[in-house]
């Protein structure tokens, strides 16, 4: 089967002027030599996302598009965050690509690795996720945090793809598939996954923010990690029904310890009873939050509405 070869390259740009001129003549460059290798079809185009950017950053956006048909783009209503403008993107290009690639606007990511992911998608990947093989460039405690993030959403239970962000080549027919995904709380690179398809991944080495200030700050950052394992993962709530089953066991241990003092007459008055009480009640309501946890977790579960299952081949479709 020929697979088809119109590529969208997705950019989300929340008050990016400093950066994105310099990005269009970047991206431009790349996709004239992906033309030009004949990787890619002629109508191929960069979508930019405005995600409710306070400066110049649509008015670059559409003077580009009025110049250079390569160029063009959509603008939120707000600003919606990364996640949510990036998925914005994804919808609305899928209906013109076969291939769409998503990556940030301050050129931290090689735009090189597209040869490679194109190729991978041409070899039957439908995702490529593009990993980071080195985080030199980054400052000493982006590092570190970046690093703990994944280590500890691994740690948390959700299955990510290690120093993987936003720069990924998507199919079409991964996209068309991901868009049964109706939760609201997203978490795109932690969801991919779940699409199953083949995928494959693409190293590169990630470079310096070209200019402006990064728009993920730790504060924003942590909420972020602590959206994708709450978003996915219910370990969380079963570590609760664990303290309770070890806190309940140790109660009973500690409801002997206390009538044995109590029987060899090392006690004052009443401190049997209140000591055992005290181990017996916390041990029951720790147990019984886990147990309600539980619960929630299945309701959580439910309420996302993912895909029971997701079709990759039909011997009765005809190609
Ligand atoms: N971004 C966005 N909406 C936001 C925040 C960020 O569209 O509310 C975009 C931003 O313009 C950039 C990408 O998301 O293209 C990643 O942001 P950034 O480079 O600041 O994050 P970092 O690389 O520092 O993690
Ligand atoms: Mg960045």
């Amino acid at each position: 089967m020929k697979r088809g070869n119109t590529l969208y390259v997705v950019v989300p740009c929340f008050n990016e002027e400093e950066v994105l001129n310099e990005t269009i003549k970047e991206l431009k460059k790349k996709l004239e030599s992906l033309i030009k290798k004949k990787k890619i079809s002629g109508n191929s185009k960069v979508m930019f996302v405005n995600d409710g950017s306070h400066d110049n950053t649509w008015k670059i956006i559409s003077d580009i598009n009025r110049k250079d048909k390569m160029f063009t783009g959509i603008s939120l209503s707000k600003n919606e965050g990364h996640q949510n403008a990036l998925l914005a993107g994804l919808m609305t290009a899928k209906e013109y690509a076969d291939i769409v690639i998503s990556m940030d606007a301050d050129l931290q990511d090689d735009v090189n690795a597209m040869d490679e992911m194109i190729d991978k998608y041409y070899d039957g990947s439908e995702v490529v996720y593009g990993v980071r093989s080195s985080r030199k460039k980054d400052s000493f405690f982006k590092r570190i945090t970046a690093q703990g993030f994944y280590k500890f959403m691994k740690f948390m239970g959700v299955d990510i793809v290690y120093n993987h962000a936003d720069y990924r080549l998507t199919s079409k027919k991964a996209l068309d598939a991901f868009s049964n995904f109706n939760e609201v709380n997203l978490f795109l690179r932690g969801m991919f996954p779940l699409v199953g398809f083949k995928s494959d991944v693409v190293y590169y080495e990630r470079k310096k923010r070209f200019a402006g200030k990064s728009k993920y700050p730790l504060k924003k950052m942590m909420s972020f990690a602590w959206d994708g394992i709450t978003s996915f993962s219910i370990k969380p709530i079963r570590m609760v029904l664990s303290i309770g089953v070890v806190i309940f066991v140790l109660s009973i241990i500690m409801l002997l310890y206390c009538l044995i003092v109590k029987l060899l007459g090392q006690t004052v008055a009443g401190w049997t009873f209140i000591v055992g009480s005290i181990w017996l009640i916390a041990g029951i309501q720790m147990l019984s939050i886990g147990i309600i946890g539980e619960y929630i977790g299945k309701i959580y579960s439910e309420t996302k509405q993912r895909p029971r299952y997701i079709i990759d081949k039909n011997l009765e479709d005809k190609e």
